[in-house]
C-alpha cells in the first residue's frame, strides 16, 4: 500500500489543524515510519558480518532527517559539494560517508578529501590521478555494460554514463593498487525503483563474480561490496511490495558461500533512498479552483515545483481527498498546479472523490525525490516540510520559500567587463612588443 496504514493513523486526525497551523502546500514526513524502515532493513541483514546502509541524501536532503536516519546507524551518500557539508553536518564520521560523483570536478574532490575525507568511490580512472593526495581506501564504480540488463527504469548500462567497464575493472584496480593504495570497495547501480528483489540478487552475484577475479587475479580481497540503491516502493496501490526478508536472506546465503570458497567476506553496502523515506512523505495542497472546459481540472495550491516526478517521468503518485472515500460520488479529473507549462498535473484523467474549493488533496510517497526535485521555474516557490513526531507534535523542518529567496540571487557586487574589441587585439598586442 502507498502510504502506510500506521503513517495514515498518526496524520490523518491532526490534519486539520495542521493544514490550518502551517498553511498548505507542505510535505510531510514520518519519523516513526523512517526509523522502522531503518531499523527494517537493518535487522533483515542482521546475519551478514557488517551490513550498512548509507542513505543517498539526494532522495530527501534535510538536516532533520538526515539527522534520524543517523541515529539509527546508517551513513549518507553523496554526490555534491552541498550534500558532503550535510552528510558532515549531521554528525557522520568520515567512514559513514561515501562520495559517488561522476564528471567530477577537481573543487568536488577537494571538498571530499576536507574535514577527514570520506569513502571514495570513483566513476572513472582518470579521477586517480587527480586525487588531492592517495587515500587509504577507494572503491571504483562498476558498468556492466551488455553483459548485465538493468532494469526499464534505469536503462541499459550500455547506455549509461556511469562507472567503469568489465575490460578496465583490473586495470583500474591494478593502477591503484601500484599507487600505493591499499584496501578496496566495488560499487554498481543498475536498477531504479525495483521491486522484483531477484534484481538485487543478480547484482551481489555480479559484484561478488568481480571480487573473485580481483582476489584470483591481483590478490585483492575487496574490504566491501556496495549494491547501490534502486530498491522499490509500491506506488500503486496494486503494486506488490519489495520482499525485502527473501532478498536479504538470499544474499546473506551468498555472501556466506563466497565466504567459504575464498576465505574473505566483503562487508555489504547499499545506498537506498526512497526505499528509507519515500512512503514516509506525503504532499498536503488544497483545492483552489475547479475549472470545466474540455476536460474537468481541480487546481490545487501546488504545482510541479514541489513535486516533479509525476511531470517528468509520467511517474504515478496516489492521491486521496481528505475525509472522502471510494463510497463518496467520484469524478474522472486532472489535477493541476499553476505553472504554465501543460505537463504540470500530479494526475491525469484520474477517478477521485468530487471535490468542492477548500477540500485538502493528500499526495503519497512524496517522502523520496519529492522536495529534492523542486525548482523555481516561472517564479513557482518551494514549499515548506514539516516532520510529525513520535508524540503526535510537528516541527517545522524547511520554511516555505519567499519571494526574496527568488530575488536573492540579484542582490551580487557590480562586475562589468570590458574585453578589447576583437579588430584592437593585435594592435594592442604589437603595442607592448
Ligand atoms: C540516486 C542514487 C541512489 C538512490 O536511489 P533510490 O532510487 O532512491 O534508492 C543511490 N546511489 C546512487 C549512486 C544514486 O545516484
Amino acid at each position: 500500500m502507498p502510504m502506510s496504514l500506521g503513517f495514515k493513523q498518526r496524520l490523518l486526525p491532526l490534519l486539520p489543524q495542521i493544514a490550518a497551523h502551517y498553511g498548505t502546500p507542505f510535505h510531510i514526513y514520518d519519523e516513526v515510519g523512517i526509523k522502522e524502515t531503518c531499523r527494517e532493513l537493518i535487522e533483515a541483514f542482521s546475519n551478514v558480518t557488517d551490513f550498512k546502509e548509507y542513505f543517498a541524501v539526494k532522495a530527501l536532503p534535510n538536516p532533520s532527517i538526515l539527522s534520524l536516519i543517523s541515529e539509527m546507524g546508517c551513513g549518507f551518500d553523496c554526490s555534491s559539494i552541498p550534500e558532503l557539508h550535510l552528510a558532515r553536518q549531521s554528525g557522520a564520521a568520515s567512514s559513514d560517508i561515501m562520495f559517488t560523483s561522476n564528471n567530477t570536478s577537481s573543487a568536488e574532490l577537494e571538498v571530499a578529501f576536507a574535514d577527514g575525507g570520506c569513502i571514495l568511490n570513483l566513476d572513472d580512472l582518470s579521477m586517480l590521478n587527480r586525487l588531492p593526495h592517495k587515500p587509504d581506501l577507494i572503491s571504483f564504480r562498476y558498468n556492466p555494460g551488455d553483459r548485465r540488463v538493468g532494469n526499464s527504469i534505469i536503462g541499459q548500462p550500455i547506455e549509461s554514463k556511469f562507472g567503469i567497464t568489465h575490460h578496465q575493472i583490473e586495470v583500474a584496480y591494478r593502477a591503484a593498487h601500484e599507487a600505493g593504495i591499499s584496501r578496496f570497495g566495488l560499487h554498481t547501480m543498475i536498477i531504479s525503483n525495483e521491486r522484483n528483489h531477484n534484481y538485487m540478487v543478480q547484482t551481489v552475484e555480479m559484484l561478488l563474480e568481480i571480487a573473485q577475479e580481483l582476489s584470483s587475479d591481483l590478490g585483492i580481497k575487496l574490504e566491501f561490496i556496495n549494491m547501490g540503491g534502486g530498491l522499490g516502493i509500491p506506488y500503486h496501490p496494486e503494486d506488490f511490495p519489495l520482499d525485502l526478508k527473501s532478498m536479504a536472506d538470499a544474499i546473506t546465503e551468498q555472501l556466506h558461500t563466497f565466504c567459504q570458497t575464498n576465505g574473505f567476506e566483503p562487508r555489504l553496502y547499499l545506498e537506498s533512498g526512497r526505499y528509507i523515506t519515500g512512503p514516509s512523505g506525503v504532499l498536503v495542497t488544497t483545492v483552489i479552483n475547479r475549472k470545466n472546459t474540455y476536460r474537468q481540472y481541480v487546481g490545487v495550491d501546488a504545482s510541479m515545483s514541489s513535486l516533479m516526478r509525476p511531470a517528468m517521468y509520467g511517474a504515478y503518485h496516489h492521491i486521496e481527498v481528505f475525509e472522502k472515500t471510494e463510497a463518496d460520488e467520484q469524478e474522472c479529473v486532472d489535477i493541476v498546479g499553476s505553472l504554465c507549462e501543460n505537463n504540470d498535473k500530479f494526475a491525469i484523467q484520474r477517478q477521485i472523490p468530487a471535490t468542492i474549493v477548500g477540500d485538502l488533496i493528500i499526495i503519497h510517497d512524496t517522502g523520496a525525490h519529492g522536495h529534492a526535485m523542486g525548482f523555481n521555474y516561472n517564479g513557482r516557490l518551494r514549499p515548506k516540510e514539516l516532520l510529525l513526531k513520535p508524540d503526535g507534535t510537528v516541527s517545522l523542518i524547511r520554511r516555505q520559500e519567499t519571494t526574496e529567496d527568488y530575488f536573492a540571487t540579484l542582490s551580487f557586487k557590480p562586475d562589468q567587463f570590458y574585453p578589447i574589441p576583437a579588430d584592437n587585439i593585435t594592435m594592442t598586442q604589437n603595442d607592448t612588443t
